[in-house]
């Protein structure tokens, strides 16, 4: 992925529009049946080449909602097929081959631990 929206998002749209590559869908549309907005981990670039911060992130009026995730990368293919989702729950994954940009300034720690990609 890169970043995750967790279930205290309030589904208030702020964060869709700002998506530079439209990796995000509101609840109607989360693949995994969760009543609010998710972020496809195959087509998040974490803004990478389009803005200095994830600018869903930097939108998210709800405070540590978005968090980082592992990066989409083959190395992480395991990851992304198991039940990491919150509450268990598996991805949802359009393209199992893509390999997305990541922000290597970010560590392994902080995106295991899930940290809010915006903090106080
Ligand atoms: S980090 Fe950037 S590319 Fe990823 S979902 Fe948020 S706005 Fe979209
Ligand atoms: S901006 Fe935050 S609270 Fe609003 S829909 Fe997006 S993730 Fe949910």
């Amino acid at each position: 992925m890169a970043v995750i929206i967790g279930d205290i998002c309030i589904n208030c749209a702020a964060c869709i529009d700002e998506c530079p590559v439209e990796a995000i869908v509101d609840e109607d549309d989360n693949p995994t049946g969760e009543e609010y907005y998710y972020v496809y981990p195959d087509k998040c670039v974490e803004c990478v080449d389009h803005f200095d911060t994830p600018a869903c992130a930097e939108a998210c009026p709800t405070e540590g909602c978005i968090t980082w995730d592992m990066p989409f990368t083959s190395d992480n293919k395991a990851y992304f097929s198991g039940d990491n989702y919150l509450d268990g729950k598996g991805y949802g994954i359009d393209d199992a081959d893509a390999q997305m940009p990541f922000r290597d300034d970010i560590s392994t720690e902080d995106r295991k631990e899930r940290k809010p990609v915006v903090e106080d």
